[in-house]
């Protein structure tokens, strides 16, 4: 099709209860066992603070031989769950069984994952599947920064019939090196609201950050450039999830997170960002002058030990390899290299300065 289809989207309102006009869906990145989802489940229940509930059923993995998913017998461990908590489910679908299988087992939403969004073939037959079945749908962007590739999937999904449509924004791969798993590139998004003004877009920090650390920050930016919603990773036991370890979080700190936001919600505007951020900001410097002054007070009890073996403040080999070791983390951490250079002649020149004080040198 050349040009764009015009599609018309039933406001996510209008179907879905959201927090504060924003669609907030959690859950673990895969069902593992009954009870890995249950404890999962009710504790974000208890939040009350989650719209829909995500869970991996088939996981599309790298290699095999890798933890696949529990397939079909999961949903139906998903629909007592829905029948305990009351809030909607929402699964990963790839091929044309599985969207079977879901409209067979009543799964309220399903979602296309970036691996099949890229395949046009596999879209169209998934779209042919549950044409005429009104069950909605969400289209996560392909893996590589495709705009029209993501808008061909939706276009696919709405000509089939499907008028409750969500777009998720997962971020997108690349070689560069960088902190996140993927990177977020929201001038995509952002031209795919432009392109689509009705579609709601909801991001998925977990998949761009790979890491919790990065996870608020990536969920603030996202409530910045009117993203409509959030998909976030949630796991009972984080540390001990078969897929995607690092990136998901307890339900206790996806209610954090949610707190954290939510002055941000109902697209707030830019002052109260701003706010959120230069705050996050005050708390790293903080942290940042207080491990300073812990790094000066050792260098001030090795400037006496040195003394007392008569040994001189700056020994070359010690400051070559620290300035390796620091450079090869900063680089994995993303940091421009002349940042980390200039911090460290900082530290170095003023950690020799408190060792020659320490010695009563000039
Ligand atoms: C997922 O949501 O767990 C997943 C596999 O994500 P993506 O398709 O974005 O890689
Ligand atoms: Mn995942």
């Amino acid at each position: 099709m050349s040009g764009s289809t015009r599609i018309h989207i039933e406001p996510m309102a209008e179907w879905l209860s959201l927090q504060d006009g924003q669609l907030i869906i959690a859950g673990p990145c895969s069902v593992e066992s009954r009870d890995q989802l249950t404890a999962t489940a009710r504790g974000l229940a208890s939040t009350g603070k989650v719209s829909v509930l995500r869970a991996g059923v088939w996981k599309p993995r790298s290699r095999p031989g890798q933890f696949a998913g529990c397939g079909a017998k999961a949903l139906s461990w998903l629909n007592d769950i829905r029948e305990e908590t009351g809030i909607p489910l929402a699964v990963e679908v790839a091929r044309p069984d599985h969207a079977e299988l879901c409209l067979k087992h009543q799964i309220d939403m399903v979602w296309l994952g970036a691996r099949t969004t890229v395949n046009p073939f596999m879209v169209q037959e998934i779209a042919n599947t549950i044409r005429g079945s009104g069950l909605p749908v969400m289209i996560k962007n392909p893996v590589s920064p495709d705009l029209p590739l993501w808008i061909g999937a939706i276009e696919r999904m709405f000509l089939a019939g499907t008028q409750k449509l969500i777009a998720i924004h997962r971020g997108f791969q690349t070689h560069d090196k960088i902190r996140y798993r993927n990177v977020p590139l929201w001038e995509i998004p952002l031209a795919l609201k432009k392109e689509m003004p009705d579609l709601p877009v909801i991001c998925d920090p977990s998949h761009i950050a790979g890491h919790k650390s990065w996870l608020l920050e990536v969920s603030l930016k996202a409530i910045s450039m009117q993203m409509n919603g959030l998909m976030i990773e949630v796991h009972h036991q984080p540390e001990k999830a078969l897929t995607d370890p690092f990136q998901q979080i307890t339900p206790e700190k996806f209610d954090q997170i949610i707190k954290q936001l939510a002055p941000l919600k109902n697209h707030s505007n830019a002052t109260k960002i701003l706010k959120a951020l230069r705050e996050q900001i005050d708390e790293h410097d903080h942290q940042v002058l207080n491990m300073l002054a812990k790094r000066l007070s050792l260098s001030e009890e090795i400037g006496k030990l040195k003394k007392e073996h008569g040994q001189g403040v700056v020994q070359p080999s010690r400051q070559k390899d620290l300035f390796e070791d620091r450079q090869k983390i900063g680089e994995a951490l993303g940091l421009r290299p002349g940042f980390v250079e200039t911090l460290l002649r900082l530290l170095h020149d003023e950690s020799v300065a408190v060792q020659c004080k320490t010695q009563k040198m000039k």
